[in-house]
């Protein structure tokens, strides 16, 4: 049976920003398709996502974008995955099990909130053990550099990466002296 039998006069794309803040249900409805939405946003407070209106005459073009939104939804929450994963593998003893689950999870994304939630969590574990410090600030800085060269930043001004980048890199130092 065809997806739509019945041309509907518009289609709905639901779009939810894909970051480290958006909950699980709205990542899961990132990219869905329908004329009649079962789900409209908000779906709860400080939701920021939308629905896109567009003609049939496009719908082969969003479904081939759907095909890469609900791909990288579910690679952001592999990211999480990931992340919490080399958390709770931290122990100073030996890191290198968890700097692997860093690098993978950076690979999708990096973002400096979670370090510092991260260095809030840990404090303890890290004030006593600043051969960790030292190895996860060398880490994170280099995600830091590596995220700008994601596909999403690649349209931004230069100047701008670079601003970022510099006060990313202070923030690092200073959450892991
Ligand atoms: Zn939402």
């Amino acid at each position: 049976m065809a997806l739509f039998e019945r041309r509907p006069e518009k289609y709905f794309q639901f779009y939810a920003q894909v970051h480290f803040l958006t909950c699980e249900t709205c990542l899961s409805h990132h990219g869905e398709i329908s004329e009649d939405p079962p789900y409209k946003p908000p779906l709860h407070p400080d939701c920021r996502c939308h629905l896109l209106e567009f003609p049939p005459s496009q719908l082969e073009y969003y479904q081939e974008q759907a095909e890469r939104m609900k791909l990288r939804a579910q690679q952001e929450l592999t990211r999480r995955k990931l992340w919490r994963e080399a958390i709770a593998s931290l122990n100073g003893t030996d890191p290198s099990q968890a700097e692997a689950l860093f690098r993978q999870a950076a690979q999708v994304e990096f973002y400096l909130e979670e370090v510092e939630q991260l260095c809030a969590e840990k404090r303890e574990l890290f004030d006593k053990n600043p051969e960790l410090r030292t190895r996860l600030q060398k880490l994170f800085i280099r995600f830091y550099r590596m995220k700008f060269s994601l596909d999403k930043y690649r349209s931004m001004p230069p100047k701008l990466i670079l601003a970022w980048e510099t006060q990313g890199i202070e923030r690092i130092k200073e959450l892991l002296p």
